[in-house]
């Protein structure tokens, strides 16, 4: 047997073009990014991309731009042009995109490319066609508007391997408009927009003049964008910015998702996302993750700029010293330690973007408005700012304390009357299935869905009334990161909005916002402190306001509590009306026929019940589920019955505005943590004390970390707060300072 030698001959020019190409554009998401970043550097304000097969097809992308030379165009596919980099030492402060000159000549090799682009000082637009890197034939001249349009058709036309890799148009559709979808939200101010072709309402859309939390909100949903918190940092000394906006502790998803820009360029940093996601850990649940928007500036010698096209993860200098600056930062935001007030706006005032500027005057004359973490901190200023530290509980009796963050697992004894479920999940079973009066309802089991995740709304759902006005939002990118939604369009309903936002008191709403949780007193009553001073609040009138703006809020978008077991509305009527709460009288007639009115009532609005409020009555006239308005929140079923009673009796029927309104009020009440259904302790003998020990635990452990964790983010106080007593400031520590000196 011989040994012949290969002959090594060297490859075609074109197919060495061809292989190149295929390394730096891997699939058509690739492409797009590239060519939307030249658009960017063309200074466009509108990109619209149509797309045909996932961008196998077709890929075009038009935009209004400054357009490409007449003179230019026979070169701009080629390799290694660009009209962005003249010599080596440009590489170092390059600030715009795109630098080789390698995307467009590597699409021309695998696809068939076509511009047509128009310049300002030119009289018509040009067009011309490419085939590997080279013009196929003269620009001519033709009709089109200023910018430019280029078509990418039959990517991969001559690398069948390829081809046959990407074979699922419908997966690359999405990654398409996971690109442009982030690239929107970096690029606030510039529209643009996705659509297949032929289809007119475009996938991703953004406006010109939406802000950064408007596109978050447009493209990964409401329940996100309204938990955000504005970031910013500067480091001199590390030669680095940040800006974004993260998500705060009260929102969670599956997996982390980290929109990245380093200088502009969406990149991913291994190293970074580690570094973050080990801060939230201590403030999210196991096993959930946070959603964070992040643009890093970094001094461009220090990065890397030579990154392949392909190779998406960075590297800079000092990595680990900025990422630690970038943990502390957002540590200290997510703490609210730093207290510029920047996130509070956007949870219940949708549309009011960037921070509110308007600084508050501390209890000793100074701006509340702190720099940082490098300020030097007087003693009198010095106060418990980190609600994990010690306690009011501590000093009072040791109890087994449950680990922040997971609420305590419920005992046999304390199971919740109800499970927490979704419209398209299987009915949770109980193993026993208590009663719906449940003696001492425990925690509820925590249901570490993604943060109050609007349901996914089937189409099947009815809508009784005004069907137009609730629509469903679109925004089927990836369904982990972009639940569906439906827009409220109700007129009733934003009014009801604008007035909640229009008595909301600012100064309150910072407090609140930076508490920190001192201890219970009575179910009814916390205290809180705020910087120096000390507060005593009323925890039922604010978690029945609070539940009252998240009913308005929300509307129609709740997820539901299943009940373990459909609770009669007929019975649950004659408990309320055999209780003198209900103050009936002889002269009312039977309570028996009340009842049957009622629950013939109450079925009648069913539809309406279930659709906006998402409070689910069977065909038996039977109550199967009731709205989820928090995670972790179970209402006291004690109070069922009565609330009941009052959707019959006390809410307004006939003015939709006012139904809406009355049924919240009557809602938010039932939910409100009420005095009158939660056991206290010390109203028990040692040995039942002993047993409900965890029972015990569980409401002051709801208080705190599901009431008061929303007050933070989700309660606009309203001014009446600050007079009728709800919110009193006990004391301010300066004084008390002062009293000390005279001692
Ligand atoms: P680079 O962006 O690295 O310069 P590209 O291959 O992406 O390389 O683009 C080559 C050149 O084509 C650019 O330098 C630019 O002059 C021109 N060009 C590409 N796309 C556009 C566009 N949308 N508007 C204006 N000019 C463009
Ligand atoms: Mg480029």
């Amino acid at each position: 047997m011989s040994l012949v030698a290969g002959v090594i001959r060297r490859l075609d020019e074109k197919v060495v073009n061809r292989i190149a190409a295929g390394e730096v554009i891997q699939r058509p998401a690739n492409a797009i990014k590239e060519m939307i970043e030249n658009c960017l550097d063309a200074k466009a304000t509108s990109i619209q991309v149509t797309i045909k097969e996932g961008g196998l097809k077709l890929i075009q992308i038009q935009d209004n731009g400054t357009g490409i030379r007449k003179e230019d165009l026979d070169i701009v596919c080629e390799r290694f042009t660009t009209s962005k980099l003249q010599s080596f030492e440009d590489l170092a402060c390059i600030s715009t995109y795109g630098f080789r000159g390698e995307a467009l000549a590597s699409i021309s090799h695998v696809a068939h490319v076509t511009v047509t682009t128009k310049t300002a000082d030119a009289k018509c637009a040009y067009r011309t066609s490419y085939s590997d890197g080279k013009l196929k034939a003269p620009p001519k001249p033709c009709a089109g508007n200023q910018g430019t349009q280029i078509t990418v058709e039959d990517l991969f036309y001559n690398i069948a391997t390829r081809r046959k890799a990407l074979k699922n148009p419908s997966e690359e559709y999405g990654k398409i408009l996971e690109v442009v979808g982030r690239y929107s939200i970096h690029n606030s101010g510039i529209s643009f927009s996705v659509k297949k072709q032929g289809e007119t309402s475009p996938d991703v859309r953004t406006l010109p003049n939406a802000t950064v939390v408007d596109n978050i909100r447009s493209i990964f949903g409401h329940a996100v964008s309204r938990e955000l918190i504005e970031v910013g940092c500067d480091d001199p000394v590390l030669a680095f910015k940040m800006k974004g906006y993260i998500s705060n502790a009260n929102y969670s998803v599956k997996k982390c998702i980290l929109l990245l820009f380093i200088n502009h360029r969406l990149v991913e940093s291994t190293a970074l996302k580690k570094a973050v996601e080990s801060v939230y850990a201590a403030y999210l649940p196991k096993n959930t993750h946070p959603f964070l928007y992040l643009s890093l500036e970094i001094a461009p010698q220090n990065v890397d700029v030579n990154v392949h096209p392909t190779k998406h993860e960075v590297h800079f200098l000092h990595e680990d010293s900025i990422l630690e600056r970038v943990q502390q930062h957002i540590e200290s935001q997510l703490l609210g330690a730093n207290s510029s007030r920047t996130y509070f706006t956007q949870t219940l005032l949708p549309g009011v973007a960037g921070p509110m500027t308007k600084g508050l005057k501390s209890a000793t004359g100074s701006s509340a408005l702190t720099q940082g973490g490098g300020d030097k901190v007087y003693a009198h200023q010095m106060v418990r700012t980190d609600s994990r530290e010690q306690k009011l509980d501590a000093f009072l009796r040791p109890v087994s304390r449950p680990s922040a963050g997971h609420p305590p697992a419920p005992s046999a004894e304390c199971q919740p009357a109800a499970t927490v479920s979704w419209p398209d999940e299987e009915m949770e079973e109980l193993p026993e299935s208590p009663k719906l009066a449940a003696e001492v309802p425990g925690p509820p089991e925590g249901p570490k869905k993604a943060d109050r995740l609007p349901p996914e709304t089937d189409g099947s759902r009815k809508r009784p009334r005004e069907d137009s006005d609730v629509e469903m939002l679109q925004e089927e990118m990836t369904a982990a990161c972009c639940p569906r939604r439906r827009m409220v369009k109700l007129t009733s309903v934003l009014t009801l909005q604008e007035e909640i936002s229009e008595r909301g008191h600012e100064a309150l709403q910072e407090m609140l916002h930076n508490h920190s949780f001192v201890g219970c007193v009575t179910p009814q009553w916390a205290l809180a402190q705020h910087q120096t001073k000390l507060y005593l609040l009323n925890t039922t009138k604010l978690s029945e306001e609070l539940f009252y703006q998240i009913l308005i809020y929300d509307f129609a978008n709740f997820g539901v509590l299943r009940l373990s077991e459909p609770a009669p509305l007929y019975d649950l009527a004659m408990l309320a009306l055999d209780h003198p709460e209900s103050s009936w009288m002889e002269e009312d007639g039977p309570k028996e026929g009340l009842a049957d009115y009622i629950v013939e009532f109450l079925k009648k609005k069913a539809k309406m019940l279930a659709d906006y409020f998402s409070l689910e009555i069977d065909e038996d006239g039977n109550l199967i589920g009731l709205p989820l308005l928090i995670d972790n929140y179970v209402p006291r079923l004690e109070g069922l019955p009565m609330f009941i009673l009052r959707l019959a009796t006390e809410v307004n029927w006939d003015e939709e505005k006012e139904c809406f309104q009355s049924l919240s009020k009557e809602c938010a009440m039932f939910y409100s943590l009420r005095k009158q259904y939660v056991v206290e302790e010390s109203t028990l003998s040692g040995q039942e004390s002993e047993e409900c020990e965890s029972a015990s635990v569980s409401w002051k452990w709801i208080v705190e970390h599901v009431l008061y964790k929303a007050f933070r983010s989700h309660l606009l106080p309203p001014q009446r707060f600050s007079e009728d007593g709800s919110i009193l400031q006990l004391a301010n520590l300066p004084d008390l300072y002062k009293v000390f000196e005279r001692c």
